[in-house]
């Protein structure tokens, strides 16, 4: 019911868009969400700025490109398909002959109908992408001195933006679950449209619920964005988030695969575990070593949100990834409420789970507080082991939800629950 809506507006509307890390196409698509979203804020990061070992690069404009043959004909069309044009291709305006044009020129030969996908952000370059079997064409109908026009209108705005954008639900805890896509591939369906598409459908749903813990949406550019985003708000993000999801490639209807964080054992990992034997889905677990989306920022050493990535099909994993076959036959609304059905209830599993927070960087002193005489008093502890106190403490780290600090300091749940209670009471955690 959530995706029907959101499928129609992604497929009429942001499909068609020329995306890319900067540029209209990428701000439409925030206004599109935010129309759906009135809370959504579209934020900004302005070129040349340093974000950690990078630099935010100048903004992109596109307007036309196209190749005209010797007969004036409109051989290549940007506004025919935007990915024919190499994403951040520099301007020009040439006349060259059959040969220069071949240098340019980008095709997958073991894929004659489709077009590549292609960017050059860091090395200025120009390029087209056809489909093989148009190259084929162009060799037999063209002699090596027929000359051919490129137009590409482009421009780089040496002070532009990067936008990306932000939306927040307050949960009762401001303990935060992430959830981040990118919004920087132009008209391909599930590498990230669908991505897009799958987190309005969440932020509906979310929006409408009373969460225990909040909830933060992030649409941004791929690496370049993420990067900036966490360079930006690393103090905020490393005192909230307690787990979250990247959601990529996640609207094809062909399998169900996942990547757990590094070391496969966090909150959100456990959380999609228990999220597909719910379920009783098979499901593909790709090694965090094949990585390739915004997990290899969010889970860098000093960083550690250690999210996990949801898949329908892994990007690089399917024929159609990063080419014009990337569309809406692939993408379907069966796919897409499959791949929120996942992501949903992963993200419930985190929200259920309750996770304390030590308040206190080494052990706080508990004997000026009385403690041990509370807690004998208030009956807490059959044997008055105090010290249990200390060992719950040890664990409440941020990694570890109740029932699993119960398992670590050997004590039953319910006696852990009324622990946590108390705990919480004195403010010792939170
Ligand atoms: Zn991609």
């Amino acid at each position: 019911m959530h995706i029907e809506n959101f499928f129609k507006i992604g497929r009429e509307q942001l499909y068609p868009l020329c995306r890319s890390l900067s540029g209209r196409g990428t701000l439409k698509t925030l206004k599109i969400i935010k129309k759906n979203f009135k809370n959504l804020k579209i934020k900004s990061f302005k070129s040349q700025q340093k974000v950690f070992d990078w630099k935010i690069p100048s903004q992109w404009e596109i307007k036309n490109a196209y190749i005209l043959d010797k007969y004036n004909k409109k051989i290549v069309n940007f506004k025919d398909n935007n990915i024919h044009v190499v994403g951040y291709s520099r301007p020009i305006d040439k006349k060259i002959n059959l040969q220069q044009l071949l240098k340019n020129l980008h095709t997958i030969p073991s894929m004659p109908d489709a077009i590549p996908y292609l960017t050059s952000y860091y090395n200025k370059t120009w390029g087209f992408c056809v489909a093989e079997r148009f190259k084929k064409k162009l060799l037999k109908s063209y002699n090596e001195k027929d000359k051919f026009k490129v137009v590409i209108d482009s421009k780089f705005k040496f002070k532009g933006k990067l936008n990306y954008g932000e939306y927040y639900i307050k949960g009762k805890s401001k303990k935060e679950i992430l959830i981040s896509t990118y919004i920087c591939h132009p008209s391909l369906a599930n590498d990230n449209l669908s991505g897009i598409i799958v987190s309005m459908a969440l932020i509906k749903f979310f929006s409408n619920r009373n969460n225990n813990k909040s909830i933060r949406f992030l649409f941004l550019p791929e690496t370049i964005g993420s990067i900036a985003y966490i360079s930006k708000n690393l103090d905020e993000l490393k005192k909230n988030v307690i787990g979250g999801y990247i959601l990529s490639c996640i609207g094809d209807d062909r399998n169900h695969s996942c990547m757990f964080s590094k070391y496969g054992d966090t909150i959100s990992d456990e959380s999609l575990k228990e999220t597909y034997s719910k379920f009783k889905i098979k499901y593909k677990n790709y090694s965090f070593l094949h990585r390739g989306s915004d997990e290899r920022q969010f889970c860098s050493p000093g960083i550690d949100l250690s999210l996990a990535s949801i898949f329908r099909t892994k990007y690089g994993e399917f024929p159609e990834y990063h080419n014009s076959l990337d569309d809406f036959n692939l993408v379907t609304k069966k796919g897409l409420k499959g791949g929120f059905k996942i992501a949903k209830q992963a993200i419930l599993n985190v929200d259920n789970k309750i996770i304390p927070i030590a308040k206190y960087i080494c052990e706080p002193q508990l004997g000026k507080r009385g403690l041990y005489k509370l807690l004998s008093k208030k009956n807490i502890i059959d044997n008055q082991d105090c010290w249990k106190i200390l060992d719950f403490l040890q664990y409440s780290d941020g990694k570890n939800d109740i029932n699993k600090i119960a398992e670590f300091i050997d004590l039953k749940i319910n006696v852990v629950k009324k622990l946590y209670k108390f705990l919480i009471s004195e403010k010792l955690i939170y």
